[in-house]
């Protein structure tokens, strides 16, 4: 079993990273791709850089080079709903892309024209093995519906629209293009990302101090989880 982790920045992958110890390095589209071990089992990091597009070229690369088997995207995220403190983790449930919008044509917010596509449904399986182990860790954890676009969510007015027309809990800005990839070439997924911030005017003053943090702390969760991920049960 192979499995590809994606995180949009250095600060989402470093620790992760440091847990390979020797490894081998391939760039393709400017992305490096580490492949080396983690607690016996065999996986390819790469950081992807922030957005959609980044996301979906490192997530295919993932899958039509390296042939990964699960595809893992860790990260940080705003809160949708405000019972998801910073730092806390949420586990998908499955994405959407809050940015697609054809509704001139009937479609519904977040359908992908001609598709049928709107949810994107993670691995139940491997989310239940990271709830599981996020509930052995003590991390406060939600499994959850996230929602993607190229937009920082950073008012009161979008979050508000976010949450009420996808009953979505966090969003970000890669989840649900790897998502989306992942289905397209049928293999497994799961997004796992940590509250970095409220998605709304606080995010000035609270987000920097958060990021870091958030993210290096959902890394280190992710390296854990990854061996549980390849166990049959
Ligand atoms: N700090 C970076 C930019 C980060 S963009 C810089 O200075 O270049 C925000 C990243 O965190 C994205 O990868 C996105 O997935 C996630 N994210 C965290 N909070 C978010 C929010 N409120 N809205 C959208 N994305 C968010």
């Amino acid at each position: 079993m192979k499995i590809g982790v994606i995180g949009a920045m250095d600060i989402e992958i470093a620790s992760l990273v440091s847990l390979l110890g020797s490894h081998a390095e391939k760039t393709y589209a400017g992305m490096v791709f580490r492949k080396g071990m983690i607690g016996g089992t065999e996986v390819i990091i790469a950081k992807c850089g922030v957005g959609k597009v980044n996301a979906a070229v490192c997530a295919e690369i993932m899958c039509g080079f390296f042939c990964v088997d699960v595809l893992v995207n860790t990260g940080v995220a705003g809160s949708l709903d405000n019972s998801l403190d910073i730092g806390d983790i949420v586990v998908s449930r499955d994405a959407v892309q809050h940015d697609v919008d054809a509704v001139n044509f009937g479609y519904a917010y977040g359908e992908i024209p001609s598709s049928g596509m709107r949810y994107f449904v993670a691995d139940e399986d491997i989310a239940r093995k990271c709830m599981r182990a996020l509930e052995d860790m003590g991390v406060a954890h939600w499994l959850g519906r996230i929602a993607s676009g190229d937009q920082f969510v950073r008012t009161r007015e979008r979050k508000a629209w976010i949450r009420e027309t996808f009953a979505a809990h966090c969003c970000e800005m890669e989840g649900a293009s790897i998502a989306q990839v992942a289905v397209l070439n049928k293999i497994p997924f799961v997004l796992v990302r940590a509250i970095s911030d409220k998605a709304d005017e606080s995010v000035s003053e609270s987000y920097d101090v958060f990021e870091e943090k958030a993210a290096r702390h959902c890394a280190e969760l992710i390296g854990r989880i990854v061996p549980m991920i390849s166990w049959r049960e």
